[in-house]
């Protein structure tokens, strides 16, 4: 793609913008520092700075530097570099570590991508290093792309950022279409950015969002799902999953028509979500198993409608209806097997449940609490379900009915970690999953 020309930047001196030393992790501001002092370039950029001026607390800190990574490496004991094509270094402070990249020029998709786009046992490096200007215009979004150079605590704004903060506006850089082409993970980038930060996409960056989710088809699952955790369970997982329905973008991730999506599934997932987003907030533990259980509820039902006409039993009914819809699920974006265990096992205890037999038996199972909380869930749109809620409300104690889904941070520990698995064009799909629990930043 043509690159848009940058003209010369804006460049706020500190009595002209809020970023203050005092919001930034002590951390940062020591690789910054030593950076400085070493003589190179250090700059605090992405969503750190866009957030500190948002007004909202930073997830975390990320460095930019005219320094190569075999010069930061020098400059900090605490460090090492990680990455094959793409080389970063990481500084560690105890548990605290401060990514580094150094400025790069190039337009090329996502670190994260680099090894899954190795070539054989080639390794397709392209480590080009450039300057600020350079590495300004590889970025996404204008937002992600301002500056505060620990040198004199200016605020380096090369794309109209500052003005795109002001209003709230979420624009990328260069063609939107192009952008998204480079790397279609940004698609997801934008809803996250503007479901998070409350943005308002702006209506170039918009469009292409309705006509370019296919192209999702083309990256690879461990990323994919990295992205849908991010989405889902870091808080903003409601509005995050409106404006995924609203360009059409969940169909790619889930085995959802956002065309034809039921109004009692569409509830479901909502609360669900809106549960989810209180515990976050609340500081909570996740994980994405119970919203695994929720999100293909429906699929089940239907997938089980489909197998008992034929005529077999409940049970394998039931196992086979199992199978079709993680199948669906993982042509679209592979869950890890111990996210899709707990919820099978989550959807096995909803008839048992209902049954009401044996029932000191099932309250002693793992995963009675997950699997009462999905039945808390049903039940809100399910009026007959509550007397069988009640019973089991009653039997562990008559606390009454906190539908709190404690069972999410219960279901989904545990469980053998996924196989690697290699498929056709999603090449580089790899098990490295999120953590277990993610917890509220
Ligand atoms: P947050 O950390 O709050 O999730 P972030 O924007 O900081 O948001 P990171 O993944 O930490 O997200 O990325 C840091 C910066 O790297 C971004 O702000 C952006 O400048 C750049 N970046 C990240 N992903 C991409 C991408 N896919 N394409 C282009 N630039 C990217
Ligand atoms: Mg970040």
């Amino acid at each position: 793609m043509p690159e848009p020309i940058l003209g010369p930047p804006r460049i706020l001196p500190r009595s002209e913008h809020s970023i203050s030393r005092a919001h930034i992790s002590k951390s940062a501001l020591n690789v910054l520092y030593g950076l400085h002092k070493a003589g190179y370039e250090a700059c605090l950029v992405g969503g750190g700075v866009r957030d500190l001026l948002l007004g909202v607390t930073p997830k975390d800190f990320d460095i930019a530097t005219s320094a190569s990574p075999e010069q930061v490496r020098a400059t900090f004991r605490n460090s090492r570099l990680i990455g094959r094509r793409f080389r970063l270094a990481h500084v560690h402070f105890g548990p605290d570590i401060v990514e580094v990249a150094t400025y790069r020029a190039s337009h090329d998709k996502a670190e994260d991508e680099a090894d899954a786009r190795l070539d054989g046992d080639r390794i397709l490096r392209d480590n080009v290093y450039g300057t600020r200007e350079e590495d300004v215009i590889r970025r996404d979004f204008t937002v992600n792309a301002l500056y505060y150079r620990i040198e004199d605590f200016s605020l380096i704004d090369h794309v109209g950022a500052l003005e795109d903060i002001e209003q709230r506006r979420l624009r990328t850089i260069g063609d939107p279409e192009a952008r998204y082409r480079e790397d279609p993970v940004r698609m997801l980038r934008a809803v996250r950015l503007a479901a998070k930060l409350g943005l308002t996409i702006e209506p170039a960056t918009e469009a292409p969002l309705f006509e370019l989710g296919y192209l999702l088809e083309t990256v690879p699952q461990a990323r994919l799902f990295d992205e849908a955790v991010k989405l889902l369970l870091s808080g903003h997982g409601v509005r995050s999953y409106e404006l995924l329905l609203h360009y059409r973008l969940i169909d790619y991730l889930f085995p959802i028509e956002s065309a034809t999506l039921a109004p009692e599934r569409d509830r479901l997932i909502r609360d669900a979500l809106a549960n989810t987003d209180q515990r976050v907030a609340a500081g909570l533990p996740v994980t994405p198993a119970f919203l695994i259980a929720v999100l293909l509820w429906e699929p089940l039902q239907q997938a089980m409608a489909h197998q008992l006409v034929r005529g077999v039993s409940e049970h394998d009914a039931f196992a086979q209806a199992q199978e079709d819809v993680l199948r669906a699920q993982n042509d679209l974006l592979a869950v890890p097997k111990r996210f899709t265990l707990p919820a099978a096992e989550i959807w096995f205890l909803q008839s048992r449940l209902q049954r009401r037999r044996q029932p000191d038996r099932l309250l002693a199972h793992p995963r009675f609490r997950a699997a009462f909380d999905f039945l808390a869930l049903r039940a809100q749109h399910e009026p007959d379900l509550r007397p069988c809620l009640d019973f089991w409300a009653a039997r562990q104690g008559g606390m009454g009915l906190p539908p709190s889904s404690e069972g999410e941070a219960e279901a989904g520990a545990g469980g053998p970690r996924r196989r690697r698995r290699r498929r056709g064009r999603r090449r580089g799909a790899s098990d490295a999953g999120p953590p277990t629990t993610v917890a509220a930043s």
